[in-house]
């Protein structure tokens, strides 16, 4: 079996999919990482935190991340690249996870910036009314990489899995805004229609726990508005644009967060105090919006893991074809040799499970609620597809550590980076568990496991398709507490062969 593409993310999706799009721009972008992003990425993961300016010489309160120049060149490549406007001029998501695909090979945690801006100017464009969207969206979408950034803040610090119990920012109407009013940063920025000033707007007040991409010009955020009811469904969705109307900062920036890794991009912890918002859509599709961003950043983490995966055995290659022992390179002995030829047929299975969501994703991104069943399909392929990828990744990184022997826990060698990367894939975005506990939710309450038998029949070993029906069939009748509690092993068996059908349906070429 030859491993050839395994270097190369560009050369492993042309493997996969045949062809890429853009083609061009996109190896000029890869080209681009293997000149000088890979050394600058590897330079920010080694210096650690970032620095929080919280006031100016003057005592002035600014909030601003400090990195060094390279980073922000780095960071702007992408933008350049398209992962932002290209899903706006085509009307399809694709590039962006094209895009996210050969950024993370690089660098898993400078998707984190994309993805979030992604869902960012999704949401506005999807909910925000036609005021607010003429002001935001035309800086988030330029085109020379000094546009705005986005940023998807849920998580408060009682908790992440459980929104509706534990989000405690609090939204307060104050009304139309007068449409004469200048915003003062757009003073500031000629981005956008700068002469209006509009929309439903609000004032937040609360803390978020967990807010990546801090610094943005503008986020979504989950907050209760005043009088909704408790719970999930009492959520609405605001956008939050860091500079308020009078030209101070509309959000605090506490601290930024000393993380094991995705060091690419700034985490921190955010204050809202009466914080001017705007609410996007309606307060009672606020719980469906929360989600639509979630599925946005969860199929990009299965696309950042994948690449990991490749990039974490790409490593190992690179390592077992020149390291000896016992008279001639690792990788020639059998057991290793084995090892690498499961590995690779479980990362295609895994890009091939990772790409049906975002190419169901690509159908289904612009639909209101109610959804279709091909939305729940979509769901129930991106749960299984966040879940069981990002444990790929994890077990290849510690895998392809081992084969570096000592050498793999040394940190001045890049491989022991991917297994700290890997660690953060499987829990931003919603841990493991949340996967498996929404993953069968959708199939107990939405029938979704139906929809995927069909979708995966004309692909699937027909014995293996009957038995996993079955055991689903049987699962899903089971008691409330034993079917939560044997949820695990039947969500991974279902990802496992859920992969598999699917790589068999991207060798036939009929995607
Ligand atoms: C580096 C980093 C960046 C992040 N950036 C953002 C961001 O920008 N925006 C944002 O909103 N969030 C962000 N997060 C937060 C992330 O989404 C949460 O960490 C994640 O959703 C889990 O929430 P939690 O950490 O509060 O854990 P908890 O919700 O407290 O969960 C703790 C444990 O309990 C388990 N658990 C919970 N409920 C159940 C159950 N019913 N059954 C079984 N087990 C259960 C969980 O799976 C987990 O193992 C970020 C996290 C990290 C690590």
């Amino acid at each position: 079996m030859a491993f050839e593409t395994l270097h190369s993310p560009m050369a492993f999706l042309k493997q996969m999919l045949g062809s890429v799009p853009f083609e061009k721009e996109f190896q000029a972008y890869v080209d681009w990482w293997e000149r000088e992003g890979k050394l600058i990425s590897a330079a920010t993961d080694r210096s650690g935190t970032p620095w929080l300016r919280m006031f100016d010489r003057f005592g002035g309160r600014v909030d601003e991340v400090i990195f060094p120049p390279d980073y922000w060149r780095m960071l702007r490549k992408g933008y350049e690249a398209g992962v932002l406007w290209r899903a706006f001029e085509g009307h399809s998501l694709k590039p962006h996870y094209y895009l996210g695909f050969l950024t993370s090979f690089f660098d898993p945690g400078i998707y984190c910036p994309y993805i979030v801006s992604l869902a960012t100017a999704v949401s506005l464009q999807k909910y925000g009314d036609e005021e607010v969207k003429a002001r935001f969206l035309p800086p988030l979408l330029r085109q020379d990489g000094t546009g705005w950034q986005g940023a998807t803040w849920m998580t408060e610090a009682k908790g992440g899995s459980d929104l509706g119990a534990t989000v405690e920012t609090s939204a307060r109407r104050v009304g139309q805004t007068s449409s004469s009013a200048r915003h003062t940063a757009d003073q500031k920025d000629s981005g956008g229609d700068q002469s209006k000033s509009s929309g439903d707007r609000w004032f937040l007040t609360g803390e978020k726990y967990f807010s990546s991409n801090v610094g943005a010009e503008l986020a979504v955020v989950a907050a209760r508005p005043e009088g909704a009811p408790e719970g999930v469904r009492g959520l609405a969705l605001y956008l939050v644009p860091r500079i308020r109307q009078d030209g101070g900062l509309n959000y605090f920036v506490r601290r930024i967060k000393d993380k094991i890794a995705t060091r690419s991009v700034p985490t921190g912890e955010v204050e809202f105090k009466d914080s001017e918002a705007f609410l996007l859509g309606k307060p009672e599709w606020g719980i469906y919006e929360i989600l639509e961003v979630l599925n946005l950043s969860r199929v990009a983490n299965s696309i950042g893991s994948v690449a990991l995966t490749q990039r974490a055995m790409a490593e190992a290659l690179g390592f077992s074809e020149q390291r000896i022992a016992f008279g001639k390179p690792i990788f020639q002995h059998p057991l290793l040799h084995k090892q690498f030829e499961d590995r690779f047929y479980e990362l295609k299975k895994a890009f091939a499970l990772a790409w049906e969501a975002v190419r169901l994703l690509d159908e289904v991104w612009q639909e209101p609620v109610p959804y279709s069943h091909r939305y729940h399909l979509f769901r129930l392929i991106a749960h299984l597809a966040k879940y069981w990828t990002a444990e790929q990744a994890a077990q290849t990184a510690k895998w392809a550590m081992e084969v570096h022997g000592g050498m793999g826990t040394l940190a001045e060698f890049p491989v022991e980076r991917w297994l700290r990367e890997a660690m953060i894939l499987a829990i931003w975005e919603g841990t493991p568990q949340r996967q498996i506990l929404d993953g069968l939710e959708v199939m107990e309450r939405k029938g979704a496991h139906l929809g995927l038998f069909e979708h995966l029949a004309p692909h699937a070993n027909p014995a293996k398709l009957v038995d996993m029906k079955r055991r689903v069939e049987d699962h899903l009748a089971l008691p409330p507490d034993r079917r939560e509690a044997g949820s695990e092993e039947i969500l991974r068996d279902l990802a496992e062969f859920t992969a598999e059908a699917l790589l068999r349906k991207l060798e036939k070429k009929d995607s």
